[in-house]
């Protein structure tokens, strides 16, 4: 089977994981949530009360911390921690440790062997930028922030919570600042991804519209999905 890597680059809320986990079905191949690994080292962080910004404390995590996936759940040292990622506080944790170095290194470092053994498609912020320079297809993936907001809210109900759609909207717009302006790997949109804004447009259309350039690149290519 034909190795290729998908990039999918964006700000947190504009649909990348939903529309990269399509596709990988679809194409039969592995999605990579990079995202899940930078909130599960932060989980690690929280748990331990570790200061990511004592050098010798993050590197001793880090070496004594592992980071996987199976069948789609998210491991930190072999636990499945899927569902504990997904908290505000993990989210907050994860944005601001995500700005060290030491700590991407070695998530870059394991993403990038992971594209080594066989085709994927991979979401986060500098996949096209940093972790696959490479990639034989780049996306960027955009949707105007009050849409994001709204996407948010609406799971937050879902799930039986309160929520404020304004605050959260604040909330993303201050990670997405972040996110855009940390000296190290930050948000990029490199000049040759495909740019898909899916304020206006339902999943599937999105998804059909993604699986057109993918399917042009494996005719150029002559591969057969
Ligand atoms: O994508 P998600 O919102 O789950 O990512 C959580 C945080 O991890 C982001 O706010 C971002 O700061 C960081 N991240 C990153 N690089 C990636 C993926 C996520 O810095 N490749």
């Amino acid at each position: 089977m034909a190795v290729y890597r998908i990039a999918v680059d964006g700000p947190a809320g504009a649909g990348k994981s939903t529309l990269a986990k399509l596709i990988a079905k679809k194409l039969g191949i592995d999605y990579i949530d990079t995202g899940a690994m930078y909130r599960a080292i932060a989980l690690k962080l929280i748990r331990t009360g570790t200061d990511y910004n004592d050098a010798d404390a993050l590197a001793k995590l880090l070496a004594d911390t592992d980071v996987d996936f199976d069948s789609g759940k998210t491991m930190l040292d072999g636990e499945d921690v899927s569902g504990l990622i997904r908290t505000q506080e993990v989210s907050e944790m994860a944005s601001a440790s995500s700005a060290v170095s030491a700590l991407r290194e070695k998530l870059v470092a394991l993403q990038q062997a992971m594209g080594k053994r066989k085709a994927l498609i991979m979401d986060g912020r500098d996949i096209a930028s940093k972790v696959f320079p490479d990639a034989e297809i780049k996306f960027y993936v955009t949707a105007r922030s009050d849409v994001r907001a709204a996407r948010r809210a609406e799971d937050i109900r879902a799930a039986g919570q309160p929520c404020d759609p304004a605050q959260i909207q604040k909330e993303i717009e201050a990670r997405d600042y972040r996110d855009m302006h940390r000296a190290v790997s930050p948000l990029t949109l490199v000049p040759e991804a495909v740019i898909i804004d899916t304020s206006d447009k339902t999943v599937p259309q999105t998804v059909n519209y993604m699986m057109g350039f993918i399917e042009t690149y494996f005719k150029r290519a002559g591969i057969k999905a």
